[in-house]
């Protein structure tokens, strides 16, 4: 059986810290503000694939409120519902991800990005998908305050 789940987060950029999507580091002036390494590409897919699996979601898993997270690797949390999918009956089969930012272009590290999802999610390069969009210079995303990602994950349950 095929099911499919959809998955959204959108974090503040702030000075001082780093810009990690999907694992990469971004060369950017500003980082986003969060609890983990903020990285928003791995929260959205962690939520696309609970909601393929009726699982709850991210904040239930990982409460920011618990110093276990403080500036964790998202990919290793990534990792960890990967896992909890397997142990579910459940296999990742395709991400589909959306980048919603004006600065920076994410079009030089899609290739990165999507070999490293890949590598934890046990599919094949090809089957991870990243797409950055701007947002036409509209609103809080247009004036830079920030960036949305939204995902779609297909999860196939034996
Ligand atoms: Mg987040």
């Amino acid at each position: 059986m095929i099911r499919v789940g959809i998955g959204y987060d959108s974090h503040r950029f702030v000075p001082g810290r780093r810009l990690v999507l999907a694992g990469q580091h971004i060369v950017h002036d500003f980082g986003l503000a969060g609890h983990s390494d903020a990285d928003a590409v791995a929260h959205a897919i962690i939520d696309a694939l609970l909601g393929a699996t009726g699982a709850g979601d991210i904040g239930q898993l990982f409460p920011d409120t618990d110093p276990r997270w403080r500036d964790a690797d998202s990919l290793m949390l990534l990792h960890t519902v990967v896992q909890l999918l397997r142990d579910r009956g459940a296999d990742p089969v395709h991400i589909d991800v959306t980048v919603i930012v004006e600065q920076p272009r994410i079009g030089p590290y899609r290739e990165a990005m999507s070999t490293a999802l890949a590598r934890v999610l046990g599919v094949t390069d090809s089957s991870v998908s990243i797409k950055g969009k701007s947002n036409e210079g509209m609103g809080w995303i247009g004036r830079g305050e920030g960036l949305a990602v939204i995902a779609v994950a297909t999860v196939e349950v034996r």
